[in-house]
């Protein structure tokens, strides 16, 4: 994607980069030309630099069904569904998705999922490298000492 074409603003730090997206209603302003066409869908590991993972936002329009099933080469993915309900489909299941619902999908899973409901379709999609997580959750926190202090905030970007 290029990010010229994205309106959103991108702030990076020292040790973080963050972006402002707006609401999800907001997404289907965003538009990608490559590598595919497409509107309400924004990939993360560009913007932010991410390097061990590809997260998108997506919006996904009512009655609007994916044109072709695939499968990954290299990363495993998580589809996080936050809002609207739909169907995903998954070797040869179907299965009813809504808001709160998570599905994992390995690298040879074939996958399709659909919007046949009334309502727009919100989702985060993450990818990451399959079989290469060694050091997760908490255990991979390392606690710093100090107190926690606070104070008034600045604008986010
Ligand atoms: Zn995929």
């Amino acid at each position: 994607m290029k990010m010229n074409e994205l309106k959103a603003k991108v702030r990076h730090g020292g040790n973080f980069s963050m972006v402002q997206l707006g609401a999800w209603k907001e997404l289907k302003q965003y538009k990608m030309t490559k590598p595919v066409k497409s509107r309400g869908k924004v990939f993360l590991k560009e913007l932010l630099n991410l390097t061990s993972m590809e997260v998108s936002m997506n919006w996904f329009p009512a009655g609007v069904s994916m044109p072709f099933y695939h499968k990954h080469q290299e990363n495993e993915e998580l589809y996080i569904f936050v809002k609207g309900k739909g169907q995903f489909f998954i070797d040869g299941e179907h299965i009813d998705i809504k808001e709160g619902s998570i599905v994992r999908v390995g690298l040879e899973g074939v996958r399709a999922w659909r919007n046949h409901s009334q309502e727009d379709l919100y989702f985060i999609v993450i990818q990451a490298k399959s079989e290469t997580l060694s050091s997760c959750g908490i255990k991979d926190g390392v606690p710093i000492e100090g107190e926690v202090t606070w104070q008034s905030g600045n604008e986010l970007i």
